[in-house]
């Protein structure tokens, strides 16, 4: 499935798909050294409690880079042509991350629940900065992954950085079939109960019930009838980078709100 295909079916997905491509672009060009890889040694007490990566006391992550790079992908935005609303977002999110003092740490420290920057346009804020750490991280991210036992985590959130997922996937076929989830921040994808609401309070393993849609054959509504909250579902392999990200699948999100389905998965797109 590619995304030109997957964009003639679905044409009023064009708009964001074009937004999310050209913010792809710049962020493609903005050189990042990555992050430094810590020992894992350190962090493997708080692996085991819980405690994901990035809020671990016993590493030091330096964020200061995914700063830098952020004002740089926003530079970079305000040349390309686009629509005039983000243009002028983006002009000003460039004029306050240049003006105020230390706004770029600032703004990459509000991603985390900081309250000490306010953001001109938080939406968009929100987007470009994680997109912004997302490739500061993406060397630690796959380190991580290769380093960490999955049946030790099995938390709903990510095991990188804390956030609960944007979506859920599903792999093979049973008696084997696993369950990951996906994080629409930092792109982390990690394994959970096959069965269970990631959503409800002390995971309590409430059935979620599968509510597959028409024409869709790989995506589905997996929602939970005790908390009313869905996680929008791939089932399958091999086009993870389209259908596991979340602006290609926005019309499911309309039809389970119409559906009187609550969005408690994270979001980067404001619907
Ligand atoms: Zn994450
Ligand atoms: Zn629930």
């Amino acid at each position: 499935m590619t995304q030109d295909v997957w964009l003639t079916r679905h044409p009023y997905l064009r708009f964001v798909a074009d937004f999310h491509a050209q913010v792809a672009t710049a962020a493609a060009s903005v050189p990042s050294g990555g992050a430094h890889i810590p020992d894992w040694d350190d962090y493997i007490s708080d692996y085991q409690t819980g405690i994901p990566l990035l809020q671990s006391s016993r590493v030091a992550i330096d964020f200061e880079p995914a700063g830098a790079i952020l004002v740089l992908l926003v530079e970079s935005l305000t040349s390309r042509a686009l629509p005039e609303k983000l243009a002028a977002e983006c002009r000003d999110s460039k004029s306050q991350l240049r003006g105020e003092m230390n706004a770029p740490q600032r703004a990459v420290a509000w991603l985390f629940g900081s309250e000490i920057f306010k953001p001109a346009h938080p939406g968009l804020l929100r987007y470009l900065g994680w997109t912004a750490l997302a490739v500061h991280l993406r060397p630690l991210v796959d380190a991580f992954s290769s380093w960490r036992e999955e049946e030790r985590w099995l938390c709903e959130y990510c095991p990188t950085c804390g956030s609960l997922p944007a979506m859920g996937q599903l792999i093979g076929s049973d008696p084997g079939r696993l369950r990951l989830l996906s994080c629409g921040c930092c792109s982390t994808r990690w394994r959970y109960r096959r069965i269970g609401c990631p959503f409800c309070e002390n995971g309590d393993g409430h059935r979620l019930t599968a509510l597959t849609i028409e024409g869709e054959s790989h995506l589905r509504i997996d929602y939970c009838d005790s908390c009313r909250a869905y996680l929008k579902t791939y089932v399958g392999e091999g086009n993870e980078s389209l259908l596991l990200a979340d602006w290609s699948s926005l019309h499911l999100d309309i039809i389970a709100r119409d559906y009187g389905l609550r969005r408690l998965a994270n979001s980067l797109y404001e619907l």
